[in-house]
């Protein structure tokens, strides 16, 4: 398989804007769940750039369990990120939720987020393979890792190689968390595959007050980055307030882990 450490031994380095994923370097992407207003994005940009982050996360489009609730600023949100990036030279991940939106979020991210939700979707995976950029991909809620390189294979055998996997969580019968995170996935696909692996704390448990300890944890397992919701008013956010951190719990992560890890 092309994802598989027996097709290449050498971890595959993606470089987006300056940053380099995977190699032994550890990449840290963060922002909002969701891009809500110009002054929300921008702030937190600033925030991020300022703490030490290397990427800046932010949804335009997004998968929300029900239809009522906030679904995205679309276009709009993209182009606000577009100006947090130029504000910042922080490169952007944003979620393309379907085919039909995927050309726009293409023309705005530098890295294509594929959700949980939808990382069996195989047309919308062989369409990104299409594409020559960067795609982070989440690990379906429900799904092992097995299912999870596969839907790798689906875009690497399009020809796009800059594929980022991303363990967020999956459901199990503990309520205390959103999700359980399961960290052991990390060492099990770095052996199994030479793809980036990034681990993403808020989803993975739902949680604000865990998202530090997890981040941690994630990178002392061998994770080659974060993905970290940050939200400059946590309880006012329009989605995922309850595990999204505030700037000042986001400078505190980064200054934990420099001093764990003198490579950041
Ligand atoms: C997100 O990153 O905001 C998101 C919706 O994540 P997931 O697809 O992992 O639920
Ligand atoms: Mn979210």
């Amino acid at each position: 398989k092309l994802s598989s450490r027996e097709f290449r031994g050498q971890d595959t380095v993606i470089e987006v804007g300056g940053v380099r994923i995977g190699g032994g370097k550890i990449a840290i992407m963060a922002g909002p769940c969701a891009v809500e207003s110009e002054e929300q994005i921008m702030y937190t940009a600033q925030k991020v750039k300022e703490a030490g982050g290397h990427i800046l996360r932010g949804g335009a489009f997004k998968p929300r369990t029900s239809p009522y609730s906030f679904q995205g600023l679309g276009k709009e949100g993209l182009k606000l990120l577009a100006k947090a990036r130029e504000e910042t030279g922080l490169p952007v991940v944003t979620e393309a939720l379907g085919i039909e939106e995927l050309e726009l979020v293409a023309e705005y991210a530098d890295i294509i987020q594929i959700g949980a939700r939808n990382m069996q979707n195989f047309r919308l995976l062989e369409a990104v393979g299409k594409l020559r950029k960067p795609v982070l991909l989440k690990r379906g809620m429900m799904s092992t890792i097995e299912e999870l390189l596969m839907s790798a294979e689906y875009i690497l055998a399009q020809g796009n190689y800059q594929v980022i996997l991303c363990e967020r969580g999956i459901r199990t019968f503990e309520p205390s968390t959103r999700n359980t995170l399961d960290l052991s996935s990390v060492p099990i696909i770095k052996k199994q595959s030479h793809l980036p692996v990034v681990v993403d704390p808020s989803h993975g448990t739902g949680r604000s007050d865990l998202v530090i300890p997890m981040s941690l944890a994630a990178i002392v397992a061998g994770a080659d980055g974060l993905l970290v919701e940050v939200h400059p008013n946590p309880i006012e956010a329009l989605s995922d307030g309850p595990q999204s951190i505030t700037p000042e719990m986001f400078a505190e992560l980064v200054d934990h882990l420099r001093r764990i890890l003198p490579v950041l």
